[in-house]
């Protein structure tokens, strides 16, 4: 059934219908791949490809949901300009145009969910949402306990200060602190930046655990569809 744009954007759960509408004159919308920035325009969302920045939002397309190893050394976008290794080179056989959820730093492995269904990232990124995110930080030196309750209450950065964080230290070696730390936002490097600011740059890190989904038993590079059990859980 065909609907008002702005209305169809609402209803997937992209933003306020208000704010639909400046997205739309904003020129961020494309249907069927054409940039729309009139607000009167109808669409089918089941048949209409609707996107919003880049991000699929409903379309005939099926809703399909990867979970990625992301090695170190590829970037978690869609496409570089400078030609560097992308997450995409490593799903080159999965036919769908799926997106990550968020990013993952070059320099960070680990967990990533991709999909071509928008309003579920939208959701999965917003921080109100407060999905948990769990990373395995290998630390120069070991932190002192307080340093740690520090990060856990949350520290200021540059951006504001952090919300609380939980962090358990899972071993010491070669001098130097593993950990897991767990945080509800995704503010650009955060883990790192938390652990500069307590003088313990991070050596590895990795994300070990996105909401209930988790890593387990796969190796950098692998990916795998997620079960109707695990979307539903995301949701
Ligand atoms: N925090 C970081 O610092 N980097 C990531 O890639 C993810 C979380």
């Amino acid at each position: 059934m065909e609907e008002r744009l702005q209305k169809v954007l609402a209803h997937a759960g992209v933003a306020s219908r208000r704010a639909c509408e400046e997205l739309i004159l904003a020129g961020k919308v494309k249907v069927d791949g054409k940039p729309v920035t009139e607000l009167g325009v109808k669409v089918d969302p089941q048949k209409n490809m609707i996107e919003v920045s880049g991000v699929m939002i409903s379309g005939a397309e099926k809703k399909k949901y990867l979970l990625l190893y992301k090695p170190v050394g590829y970037l978690s976008t869609v496409h570089d300009p400078r030609k560097r290794r992308t997450i995409m080179d490593l799903i080159s056989e999965v036919p769908e145009r799926v997106y990550p959820v968020g990013r993952l730093d070059y320099d960070t492995s680990g967990l990533l969910i991709l999909t071509n269904d928008g309003a579920l990232t939208h959701c999965l990124i917003h921080p109100s949402h407060e999905v948990r995110k769990t990373y395995r930080t290998l630390v120069k030196g070991v932190p002192l306990g307080r340093s740690l309750g520090q990060l856990a209450a949350g520290i200021m950065l540059e951006d504001g200060k952090t919300a609380p964080s939980e962090i358990k230290l899972k071993k010491i070696e070669n001098g130097n602190a593993l950990l897991d730390i767990s945080i509800h936002e995704g503010k650009k490097r955060q883990v790192r930046r938390m652990f500069e600011a307590i003088g313990h740059p991070v050596l590895k890190l990795k994300r070990i655990a996105f909401g209930p989904l988790k890593l387990d038993k796969m190796k950098p590079g692998e990916w795998r569809y997620l079960t109707n059990q695990e979307v539903a859980a995301l949701k």
